[in-house]
């Protein structure tokens, strides 16, 4: 049987690249150290058993235990990483625009409930927003490794609000953390996820 290697992805920007939001410092960790540690131990549990050659998206459907977290974690903080950047910032437009305004008022009250959802997840997980396939938005916690593909939904943007996400630059003030992540969020990778 043949095991595939996931490889660690490259980061699209420096990492210095996103501070202030996020510090170098805490990319080094989160991005060398979490995010490396995920995809290596995804790769050492999938060594010749039938996940070998499964999709990353299928395990994360299928497996349970250390396996889906180590799978989930990896997909949740590739995701995570490639949603900003250093041009990131502003407010969506077209039809995401449009599917937030209608569905959560404004763009304003969205962010809103989306910090709200992340500053009330009790202990580690992710906020997401996801959609169904009728378009329909969601907010959603996604406690320790939760990921909406086990809901059926795509994934559109998440935050971590592990403490390891935050801790170094924004101590015990998640909610401070997550505010200033939307400087960074690029719109236009989430909306070609939409
Ligand atoms: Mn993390």
């Amino acid at each position: 049987m043949k095991t595939q290697t996931y490889t660690q992805p490259k980061l699209p920007y420096a990492p210095d690249a996103l501070a202030p939001a996020i510090s170098q410092e805490t990319v080094d960790f989160h991005y060398g150290k979490h995010e490396k540690a995920y995809i290596d131990n995804l790769n050492k549990l999938i060594e010749n058993t039938e996940y070998a050659d499964m999709e990353l998206e299928e395990i994360i459907r299928t497996a349970k235990g250390p396996l889906f977290n180590n799978a989930s974690q990896a997909w949740n903080h590739i995701f995570y990483f490639f949603t900003f950047s250093p041009d990131g910032g502003g407010e969506p437009t077209g039809e995401l625009r449009k599917a937030i305004d209608e569905q959560f008022g404004s763009f304003e009250k969205f962010k809103e409930d989306f910090e709200k959802a992340g500053v009330t997840l009790f202990g580690s997980g992710w906020v997401w927003l996801s959609k169904d396939n009728d378009g329909k938005l969601f907010i959603t916690q996604g406690p320790n490794a939760g990921n909406p593909l086990t809901d059926g939904l795509t994934p559109l943007l998440t935050f971590d609000v592990w403490e390891h996400a935050y801790y170094l630059d924004y101590q015990n003030r998640r909610a401070d953390a997550l505010k200033r992540l939307w400087d960074i969020v690029d719109w236009d990778v989430v909306a070609s996820r939409y």
